[in-house]
């Protein structure tokens, strides 16, 4: 590829769109980058493009910033729908996802992870796994680190897991990752992509290039995952939590087993998975089946899945103090998310702390899970009035509520104040944070912070 003749327009200046930004330039391509917002609305440094020598469009996007331009750059968090963009198609002009982009450059197999729920957990164990076979691992994309400079990184001789969203396979046609999992689709980003066909179509793009020599891995136990399989080019391998299958991953006799080519290869028993929870029963499972599917051996999976204490701020253990024992959930930003975290915890007696930027949604499943496994509740933030009423109206009692208004602090002293073993202290907010954070990172962060202190 000569890319000095190429012309990019990149959109959106995020993480993925300022590395690609920066590696085209490398490349010798003339790189403009677009972004509807005002300079000083950009957390990102742009100082170090501009003196790389990239153009900064900044502002309103008008048609004019087409003009010679052979290429367009789009970044996860614009949708391709959006009047420039769709100039650019009409133009003939390509336009192609950082995914996209990243497959391009890759000299080495890329493994690929999308679904609703459990992409991030999945991904960062899949790379741990694929590190038994391969000597370089780049992992990137949705994750949060720019996939293209990943894929540079595994060069020739390494490998590339991707975590994807359905924003990045919208602009998004050659893309053909050596094996894909889809962990489940769940009603969610409706909204940008206008019903759950359409959703569930931008998923299935993950493997519309593929071969019978790829491989796709779906969750048997999700409707709308499973049926996908009637439509995959490649060979499919399902996965499941609660069946035991004729070929792929499933659980036998509480173990994880992967049954391929009529021989069963026992992996390890479900109780030694350091991961909490029914749902990471199935991330751990997809994600075996695509490093088996990729030559990892089984037991040097096991060995992985034993140490694997997944990912910060998803059922995170923080310590015990007093015995009782502290987890941080601050990435359950909605009910679905919570319950999966309240569902982790089947012995009940649950001190959870919840609220924050409410979203609003029905709260009925979410409270009579509440009911059943917490003994408490204390309430944070903008949702706390909502969520109080909603907990009294399904039957919890009044006594079993608490509000700490804004502040962290205040919720982790009740909770220490209150919690007895054999109770669990689990901060699950099942809201936003940006009432009261910067994101569910920095939520995280502090309420770890502030459990660590009470040991002090
Ligand atoms: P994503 O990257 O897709 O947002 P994460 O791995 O970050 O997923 O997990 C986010 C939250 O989603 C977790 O805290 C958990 O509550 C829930 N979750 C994780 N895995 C699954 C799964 N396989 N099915 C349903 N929910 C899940």
């Amino acid at each position: 590829m000569d890319w000095k003749k190429e012309r990019v327009l990149v959109v959106g200046a995020g993480i993925s769109g300022i590395a690609a930004a920066k590696l085209l330039k490398k490349f010798g391509a003339e790189v403009s980058l677009s972004d509807a917002k005002k300079r000083e609305d950009i957390s990102f440094d742009l100082a170090e493009l501009e003196k790389a020598g990239v153009g900064l469009e900044l502002g309103p996007q008008t048609e004019a910033l087409l003009e010679g331009v052979t290429r367009v750059l789009v970044s996860p968090a614009v949708p391709v729908k959006i009047p420039l963009i769709q100039a650019a198609y009409k133009r003939g002009i390509r336009v192609e996802s950082e995914i996209e982009f990243a497959y391009e450059l890759a000299e080495a197999p890329i493994y690929a992870v999308t679904g609703t729920n459990g992409k991030t957990t999945t991904t960062t164990l899949l790379g741990l796994l694929m590190e038994t076979v391969y000597p370089v691992v780049g992992v990137g994309g949705n994750i949060g680190v720019p996939f293209c400079e990943e894929v540079l990184r595994a060069g020739k001789k390494g490998c590339t897991v991707a975590e994807i969203s359905s924003y990045q396979l919208e602009a998004t046609e050659h893309f053909r990752p050596k094996a894909a999992a889809i962990l489940n689709v769940t009603p969610d980003h409706v909204v940008r992509h206008g019903s759950l066909e359409v959703y569930q179509q931008m998923k299935e793009k993950i493997f519309a290039q593929q071969t019978k020599d790829d491989f796709v891995v779906l969750n048997y136990d999700n409707e709308p995952t499973r049926s996908m399989a009637d439509r995959a080019p490649s060979t499919v391998c399902f996965f499941s939590r609660l069946e035991k299958l004729e070929q792929g991953a499933f659980v036998e006799n509480g173990e994880l087993v992967m049954r391929w080519n009529g021989v069963t290869h026992r992996i390890l028993p479900v109780n030694e998975l350091k991961i909490k929870g029914g749902h990471n029963v199935e991330n751990a499972l997809a994600a075996c089946a695509v490093a088996f599917l990729a030559g990892a051996k089984p037991e040097r999976m096991a060995e992985v899945l034993r140490s694997f204490e997944g990912v910060e701020h998803r059922i995170e253990p923080v310590t015990e103090v007093d015995e009782v024992m502290y987890y941080n959930d601050s990435k359950a930003t909605n009910t679905d998310s919570a319950i999966k975290a309240l569902e982790s915890f089947p012995d009940g007696h649950v001190i959870l702390i919840a609220g924050g930027d409410d979203k609003m949604t029905d709260l009925t499943e979410f409270m009579q899970l509440v009911k059943k496994n917490c003994d408490a509740v204390i309430l944070v933030g903008d949702a706390a009035a909502r969520f109080k009423e909603a907990a009294l109206s399904n039957g919890i009692e009044a006594e079993k509520l608490y509000e700490a208004g804004y502040s962290m602090e205040k919720a982790v002293d009740i909770a220490h104040k209150i919690a007895r073993p054999p109770q669990t202290v689990l901060l699950s907010p099942a809201c936003a944070s940006f009432d009261m954070f910067t994101g569910f990172e920095e939520r995280g962060r502090v309420f770890k912070e502030l459990v660590r202190r009470l040991k002090k």
